[in-house]
């Protein structure tokens, strides 16, 4: 399927991995230009030449800490006129509801609400002007059901996801769309780091952690970046234009839910 979108431009923040990345190689497969992010300089420019050869698409990159304002505004002028926006940051780290203080609390918001909140702010409105944009959030599927121990995601993605509910609305006359994608367990280096926590907890090995985790999702496997990418872009594509204010669960069945 052709997705309309060749030429046009992309902001995709932390990038260089996972998620982020399978979405940003969706996009430029379509024939969109990206502006890539993420904190390590190396792995960006990899992922960042890697794409550039597969795809022939203009990639820009902008290393440092998306969540920080001075990177974020670098990362903002290098997406000047951007048509698409798909925001990523890393999620929080698990624990107990008792344990969080503060200062957890505010990096949680910071990361996963603020700073999707603040790149929309300054994006959408161009796309509102231009009279056509899209925006993905990438969330979790911890707004739909919540995961015990990822208390933080729980509480800073619900508030992201409260504002897109609204904004969507208000900027849907305009021809923008945004929507969230709402992830379950996904192969990527942040799946491996929870698995690292079970396996620390329960003294089992990553093969059995892994098994246990697979058992819980009806797919029987975890998501792949790839397939990921392929659902953000088809969002971000001329077909998706209808699709306002959604939250849409990737998670091979996971969350037991009629709705
Ligand atoms: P990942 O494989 O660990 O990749 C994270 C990417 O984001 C890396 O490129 C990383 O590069 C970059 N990054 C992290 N923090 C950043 C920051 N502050 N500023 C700029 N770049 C940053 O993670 P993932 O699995 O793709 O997860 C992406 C998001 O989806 C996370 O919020 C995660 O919580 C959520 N999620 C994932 C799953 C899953 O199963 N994978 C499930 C539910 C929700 P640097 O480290 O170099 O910055």
């Amino acid at each position: 399927m052709d997705l309309g979108i060749r030429g046009r431009k992309a902001l995709v923040t932390a990038s260089s991995k996972g998620l982020g990345r399978g979405s940003a190689e969706a996009l430029a497969a379509a024939g969109v230009d990206l502006v890539l992010n993420a904190r390590g300089a190396e792995a960006l420019e990899e992922t960042a030449a890697a794409i550039r050869a597969a795809h022939g698409v203009q990639v820009v990159t902008v290393a440092g800490d998306i969540t920080a304002e001075g990177p974020r505004a670098a990362v903002l002028t290098a997406a000047e006129g951007a048509d698409i926006l798909v925001t990523n940051a890393g999620g929080p780290p698990p624990g107990l509801w008792s344990d969080w203080s503060r200062d957890d609390f505010i990096r949680a918001i910071d990361a996963n609400m603020l700073t999707p909140i603040a790149l929309m702010q300054a994006l959408l409105p161009g796309m509102m002007a231009r009279g056509w944009g899209r925006v993905v959030n990438i969330t979790s599927q911890s707004v739909k059901a919540p995961i015990a121990q990822l208390g933080l995601s729980n509480s800073a993605r619900a508030g992201l996801t409260g504002f897109v509910a609204g904004t969507a609305r208000q900027v849907a006359p305009h021809g923008v769309t945004i929507n969230n994608l709402l992830p379950g367990i996904h192969d990527t280096d942040r799946a491996t780091a929870l698995d690292k926590g079970v396996i620390a907890a329960k003294g089992i090995t990553m093969e059995a952690a892994r098994a246990e985790r697979m058992a819980t999702i009806p797919a029987r496997r975890y998501g792949t970046p790839a397939e990921f990418g392929a659902a953000c872009a088809f969002l971000c594509s001329v077909h998706a234009g209808f699709i306002v204010g959604q939250n849409i669960l990737l998670d091979g069945g996971a969350t037991n839910a009629t709705l």
